[in-house]
């Protein structure tokens, strides 16, 4: 199987005006959708209820986008047993026809891009921007673990001891198991299925509660590619019951995860412990929060600067594992650089995300934007000062873009993960301060360097303990292929999906040597 090489889908252009008309088009056909019922799919069984989860748009609470069916714990055993016997079949199909299903579904995603678009927009209150990435990213994912599984089904190079024939094959796993995160809902999900299933793996899949509607979308184009019955299993349900039984079952062979560092390692702990009858130790393959730092030295372009924190922290209202929540501002340009983040912020539009233009939706639900409130009284209770914070819309989960400077480097708004439109400005005498302060908290995700300095950029490429480092650019949007994505520490397991090291993550080596 000859595939052309890999290249990132390229973004929408919505200064085309049929894109933008097609996209209004996609979001009024969406709308006459909201509110229908999804079920759970078990070995291809289409099974309801008597709950639901009521996925609502986060922009206007009063809209339901959708009702999923919310399954309990008899149907997470039955989910988890039908993809542990699933395994046996789909392992032995054609790697050529595992790759095919991928570029099936990249092909369908393609097609389907604005209507994709439009579940996100509504589902979790992405911009039109956002929303467009989030796809491409899923697309890209499809045709990179695509390419990447017929790469590792080649012979793999050994040392051969001479009089032996001596190979290596990479197999599956088994059954496991995906709980992706609401904020990328398509591109993160599809990744962490996609991945195990090109291997030879089967799933269940349980998607967040915020966003099991664009799962749906996507589990309807699976089947729609040919997925065989089981092979993915869609289960949304609640983490606590679901979730837990999924992980513990002795049938599951891994999990993928996702999501907050809380989450993250209640399932690393759970998934350690061998229950009676299982036969293997888990693999969790775990992607946790970040506390992320842009520093900016004196040498810097800080127009640059200035516009890069921004689209880093507030993209998305801030709700990425890669967003930047701290500046790192050396002493002689500390000043000039706030006066210019605060000024772009002050030209950021929050609103309705499905309107062409809005830069900033709603956060995604109401416990996150009592959080996000929480602590941003709390940066001020430490000391911080209220250097910013813009207008937001009064119905719907909205936070404005907030910004709090002279924080203490040592302050909870510096050390814990908010997820949400609030960035810190943090002092730093020097660039070895800053550099000190960047690495002091318990993760490792992304960070930033604005410098003109070589040399600072060299000793940063070395001591800037971050799984993804940018230099003199903004901290999110890794792409699939060129910036493989994982973190240190507490930020989890440096998996590095759209990486070539991502697919081993579900692979097993097999080495067989025949004397000759
Ligand atoms: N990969 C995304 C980025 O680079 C972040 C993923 C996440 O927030 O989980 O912005």
């Amino acid at each position: 199987m000859d595939l052309p090489p890999f290249r990132n889908e390229p973004p929408t252009d919505f200064n085309d005006p049929a894109n933008v008309a097609a996209m209004e088009q996609a979001l009024a056909d969406v709308r006459a959708q909201f509110g229908r019922a999804y079920p759970i799919i078990i070995d291809g069984e289409r099974i309801t209820t008597g709950a639901t989860i009521a996925s609502v748009n986060p922009a206007r609470p009063s809209e339901v986008v959708g009702y999923a069916a919310s399954a309990d714990v008899t149907l997470a055993q039955r989910a988890i047993e039908t993809a542990h016997r699933r395994f046996a079949e789909w392992r032995r199909v054609p790697v050529e026809q595992r790759v095919e299903l991928l570029l099936k579904a990249a092909a369908a995603m393609r097609a389907r891009r604005f209507e994709l678009n439009a579940w996100i927009i509504y589902e979790v209150s992405k911009s039109w921007a956002e929303a467009d990435a989030d796809v491409a990213e899923a697309i890209d994912f499809c045709e990179f673990y695509a390419r990447e599984m017929l790469r590792l089904s080649e012979p793999q190079p050994l040392y051969p001891i001479p009089g032996e024939d001596d190979r290596l094959t990479y197999i599956p796993l088994g059954a496991g198991v995906a709980i992706p995160p609401w904020n990328f809902p398509l591109a993160i999900m599809v990744g962490l299925v996609t991945a195990p299933v090109v291997a030879g793996n089967t799933i269940v899949l349980k998607p967040a509660s915020t966003s099991p509607i664009i799962a749906a979308k996507f589990m309807e184009i699976m089947e729609e590619c040919g997925v065989p019955p089981g092979v993915v299993n869609y289960l949304p349900g609640p983490g606590s019951s679901v979730g837990d039984t999924l992980v513990d079952h002795p049938l599951t062979r891994f999990i993928g995860f996702t999501g907050s560092k809380d989450v993250g390692i209640r399932i690393f702990e759970r998934a350690a412990k061998v229950h009676p009858g299982q036969k293997w130790l888990k693999r969790t393959i775990l992607e946790m929060g970040g506390k992320d730092t842009i520093i900016v030295d004196e040498t810097a372009d800080l127009e640059a600067a200035a516009s890069g924190v921004v689209t880093s922290a507030f993209g998305f209202q801030g709700q990425k594992c890669s967003a930047c929540s701290r500046v790192v501002a050396v002493e002689p340009v500390y000043d000039e650089l706030l006066d210019r983040v605060i000024e772009l912020t002050g030209g950021l539009t929050v609103g309705d995300p499905a309107q062409r233009g809005t830069f900033m939706g709603a956060v995604i639900d109401e416990r996150s934007r009592e959080k996000i409130r929480w602590y941003i009284e709390e940066g001020v209770r430490e000391g911080g000062r209220l250097a910013f914070s813009g207008d937001a819309p009064g119905d719907g989960f909205f936070v404005p873009p907030t910004i709090i400077a002279d924080v203490d480097p040592n302050a909870r708004i510096s050390q814990e993960e908010i997820f949400g439109p609030v960035l810190a400005f943090i002092k730093a005498r020097d660039f070895d301060e800053a550099l000190a302060i960047a690495n002091n908290t318990e993760y490792g995700l992304t960070g930033g360097v604005y410098s003109r300095s070589r040399e600072r950029l060299e000793r940063a490429r070395d001591e800037f303990h971050v799984g993804n480092l940018y230099f003199n650019r903004k901290i999110t949007g890794a792409m699939v292929g060129a910036h493989p994505f994982g973190g240190f520490n507490m930020s989890g397991t440096d998996s590095k999906a759209g990486g070539r090291d991502y697919l081993l993550l579900f692979l097993q080596a097999k080495t067989v040597a025949e004397k000759l």
